[in-house]
């Protein structure tokens, strides 16, 4: 077999990897002039210093999906990557001034809950009881396996069904929790895939669980790292790699894809093409005129948009955890305006990145390292980014400075953003989606872009907008997916 993979994003990378093992040639171009897609490396200098930043994933969950890949090649994730335990996961801080540390064991999650309410305490465990059937039907069981139109789809309902999973996440959360800051504790994770809490299935609850039975990770040297020791695994078993290559077109013959063409016109052929590029993006533009399909960008919600602002600091907020949520007043009233109304909010709900909490080596030494993350519409809004971009800046600087990082304006060393138009021109996501398209019931599993086209049968997809969807755990497990549909079998 000989495989083009279009993207190098993590799904991308795992399909490239389940080909080579499985004895394909396998070329991956990116259009990026390196790897990782949302997971790449932005490096920087100020001041005579390197900086960087992990554009994307902080949070590594399920790292057996990369053990996996390694043990492909007889070989060990282990000794490439170190991965660094994270604690606390995450920690909550609440407009109020409250805050919860989450992660850990039954024990520790029961008693920080019972900071705010002893009930909520005593309920966690039939939470967790909850979460752990539905990560046994949703991810175990569900999670790599095909879904080609309804005849699969029928079969699995009765049991989504069941699962209640026509609930959203928030719903379900709030069956066993009634204080409303441990719901949204409890609730916000599929705003990590793309997902509105009160519209995503509760199918999705299932996070907290996959957390519990593996941990929160982050590889020593940043995501990148992971990324980079993919790359080399891939070079190590034959796979070329080819960067700043944009494919304009998959070129295909009596109904086959028979390879791709880059912009420049050169031509690479393939008995296999896997895109990981947007699947919507793939079936209305990169195919032939006459077999594009337009309605494949307008039949299906997109995610919302992200905005990003990565920053170093020449002081160490020493007291800042790795991974920080800082609810803003509102909860449903924000994500009303993200997902349905899409305006911009100046209540912010901010997702603070400081790396250097788990690897001091991070940033130079004496520097500390963030990102700030802020979920806003998509490009469907109509925002002027161009305009907007600088005065959202400023407030979210103005609210990190107030709760959690004093003395912020004055000790910034660089500084870049990005927001939904770098997702659109660079990633070519559509709408700048930051996660392809949402992971709502109708459009979960069989109802998400399928992993083989339907009309070419040679043509595959990994990455978030397919099946089981976004987030570095389910593109990883998009490319077995794949592999069970060119053979049957995962190795
Ligand atoms: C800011 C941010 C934070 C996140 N945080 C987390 C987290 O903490 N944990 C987690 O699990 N997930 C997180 N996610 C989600 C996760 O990063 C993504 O779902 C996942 O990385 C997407 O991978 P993918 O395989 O779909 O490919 P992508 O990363 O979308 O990569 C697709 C690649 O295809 C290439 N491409 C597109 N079109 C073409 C073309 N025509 N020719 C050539 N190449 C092309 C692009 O250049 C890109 O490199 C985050 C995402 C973002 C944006």
């Amino acid at each position: 077999m000989q495989a083009v993979v279009i993207g190098a994003g993590f799904g991308g990378l795992a399909a490239a990897l389940r080909m080579a093992a499985r004895g394909a040639q396998v070329t991956v171009v990116d259009r990026l002039p390196g790897p990782g897609g949302r997971g790449r490396e932005f490096a920087k200098s100020a001041a005579g210093l390197s900086f960087r930043y992990d554009a994307g994933p902080t949070v590594l969950t399920a790292p057996v999906l990369f053990e996996e890949l390694f043990a492909l090649f007889g070989e060990r994730l282990s000794d490439h990557v170190e991965l660094l335990p994270v604690t606390p996961w995450y920690q909550m801080r609440f407009a109020d001034g409250s805050q919860l540390d989450y992660g850990g064991s039954t024990a520790q999650i029961q008693s920080e809950i019972a900071k705010f309410s002893s009930a909520d305490a005593q309920a966690y465990p039939a939470f967790l009881a909850h979460s752990q059937k539905l990560f046994e039907k949703g991810y175990e069981e569900l999670g790599d396996q095909p879904f080609l139109g309804w005849q699969s789809m029928l079969k699995a309902l009765p049991a989504m069904m069941r699962l209640r999973a026509d609930r959203s996440v928030y719903a379900l959360t709030a069956r066993y929790f009634q204080d409303e800051r441990v719901r949204r504790a409890f609730s916000i994770q599929p705003l990590l895939v793309g997902g509105n809490p009160f519209d995503t299935t509760s199918i999705y609850s299932l996070i907290h669980y996959l957390e519990r039975k593996w941990g929160v990770w982050f590889p020593r040297g940043g995501m990148a790292r992971l990324v980079q020791a993919l790359v080399a695994l891939g070079q190590r078993h034959g796979v070329k790699f080819e960067w700043d290559a944009d494919v304009q077109t998959i070129t295909t013959q009596g109904g086959q894809a028979t390879g791709v063409q880059l912009r420049g016109g050169r031509h690479l052929p393939a008995s296999t093409v896997i895109s990981n590029a947007d699947a919507g993006h793939t079936l209305a533009k990169l195919l032939p005129l006459s077999q594009q399909q337009p309605k494949a960008l307008t039949s299906k919600q997109y995610s919302m948009g992200l905005f990003v602002w990565y920053f170093s600091t020449k002081r160490v907020y020493a007291n800042v955890p790795h991974h920080t949520i800082l609810f803003g007043h509102t909860y449903r009233e924000v994500l009303h305006k993200i997902f349905e109304t899409q305006q911009l909010s100046d209540d912010l709900s901010i997702y603070l990145h400081r790396p250097t909490a788990t690897d001091a080596q991070y940033a130079p030494e004496g520097h500390d390292s963030f990102y700030a993350l802020v979920p806003v519409p998509n490009l469907a809004a109509g925002i002027d980014w161009q305009q907007q971009a600088a005065p959202f800046k400023a407030l979210l600087q103005s609210e990190l400075e107030r709760r959690i990082l004093p003395g912020l304006s004055q000790c910034i060393v660089d500084e870049h953003m990005v927001t939904p138009n770098y997702f659109a021109s660079e990633l070519l996501a559509p709408l700048g989606s930051g996660f392809s398209i949402t992971p709502k019931l109708t459009q979960s599993a069989g109802f998400r872009f399928p992993n083989r086209a339907a009309d070419i049968s040679n043509l595959y997809f990994v990455g978030a907008g397919t099946h089981p969807g976004a987030g570095v755990p389910g593109v990883v497990t998009s490319a077995k997916v794949v592999e069970r549909l060119l053979f049957g079998s995962v190795q």
